[in-house]
């Protein structure tokens, strides 16, 4: 495909922030952008030039959204394998449904990364509560159980300590089948985000640390605060990830870095990411920037950054009231997703805050540049 042209339309499928955000950077490089969501009012669609309404299921409403649009692309994944295949026969599809078909399933991902020689923790699918007794002998407790589809937000899995953990979990999780994994004691965990284009040629940001809270992504510092070796070994698996996939798009490749400093991989997802919301303010290319250059066919800079930063989630009621602080606080950069209800849990915009390059200080004075949001 030669690249797309100016006021080319792209469509994005999913109505959420990532949307949005790849939408505000497609507008900067003169695309228009098409929204494809069951959600009246998205946030995507509030900065879109158009949007259908519609569930991820209906096939006429797919034919109709990809008669509206030059390329597709994603911010939800969880689109079935006839709807990926119905969009792919109607316009090009980045990234490329196979890999999306990947991503969707933790047993298809945990193979694919076996396959490629990427470490991870270990793990076995489970089909039944004696395959689960069976797979936890091997894999040893304490262990976290998770449904292999549609889990996200650390919801649908359960951390199994004790051998008396395995029925109730096995119970609780849905839908079935089942992964089991061996409970990583992390010293941190981190995420690198690539681009790849289709000539093969890519950009790698530096890793960032994810700290999470209640399951959600509460703060992100970029760089993480790891060993140098660490670091690259992390450029390297997610690269490797990118290539073995042959993506085209961007991807989040999130690790965990375990007691003796090697690098495991957790799981990806082949769309901008929570983790490098960061890049806007402090890097001359966005991931979203990116995102659009790659699937529109741009030449791709590299992931520099010429700050360091901390990215603080603003999730549910009690932390978007604090916008009157927030935007009155010198140094926080502020957005909101236009989302109108704000329930718990809810990711309802986000804070980043820069510092000088390789400066980023420790937690006490992180803490403090986040003012009225600092622990
Ligand atoms: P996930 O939905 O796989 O991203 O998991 C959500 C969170 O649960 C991760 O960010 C970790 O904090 C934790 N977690 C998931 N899998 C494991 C594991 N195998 N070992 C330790 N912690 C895990």
């Amino acid at each position: 495909m030669p690249p797309l042209p100016p006021n080319a339309t792209i469509g994005i499928i999913g109505g959420g922030q990532l949307g949005r955000m790849s939408a505000m950077a497609a507008a900067e490089l003169g695309y228009r952008c098409h929204i494809l969501t069951p959600e009246p009012d998205s946030p995507a669609a509030q900065v879109s030039a158009g949007y259908t309404l519609a569930d991820y299921e209906d096939q006429d409403a797919l034919r109709r959204f990809a008669a509206a649009v030059d390329v597709i692309t994603f911010e939800f994944e969880n689109v079935s394998a006839a709807g990926l295949d119905l969009l792919a026969s109607l316009r090009p599809v980045r990234p490329s449904p196979a890999v999306l078909r990947i991503s969707q399933d933790r047993v298809a991902e945990k193979s694919f990364l076996r396959n490629a020689g990427v470490p991870t923790a270990p793990w076995e699918a489970v089909g039944s509560l004696d395959e689960l007794r069976e797979a936890a002998a091997r894999v040893g407790q304490p262990a976290v159980l998770k449904t292999t589809r549609l889990g996200y937000d650390g919801k649908g899995q359960a951390v199994l300590r004790d051998p008396s953990d395995l029925e109730s979990a096995w119970a609780s999780l849905e839908p079935k089948p089942l992964i089991l994994e061996g409970f990583v004691e992390f010293r941190c965990e981190i995420s690198v985000i690539v681009a790849r284009g289709a000539d093969g040629g890519g950009s790698v940001f530096d890793a960032m640390e994810n700290r999470h809270r209640d399951g959600i992504l509460d703060l992100t510092l970029a760089p993480a605060r790891i060993a140098p070796a660490t670091a690259a070994e992390a450029g390297r698996v997610a690269w490797r990830v990118a290539e073995t996939l042959d993506l085209v798009g961007l991807l989040a490749v999130e690790m965990f870095v375990d007691r003796t400093g090697r690098v495991l991989v957790n799981e990806i997802a082949p769309r901008p990411h929570n983790s490098g919301h960061w890049t806007i303010e402090a890097c001359p290319a966005s991931q979203f920037n990116l995102h659009v250059r790659a699937i529109a066919g741009l030449p791709l800079p590299p992931g520099l950054r010429h700050a360091d930063a901390v990215m603080k989630n603003l999730v549910g009621p009690d932390e978007v009231a604090l916008w009157p602080q927030i935007v009155a606080t010198p140094g926080l950069i502020p957005h909101l997703y236009g989302k109108t209800e704000a329930r718990p849990g809810r990711k309802m915009g986000h804070v980043t805050r820069l510092f000088p390059l390789d400066r980023l200080p420790g937690d006490p004075d992180i803490s403090k540049a986040l003012g009225c949001l600092g622990a």
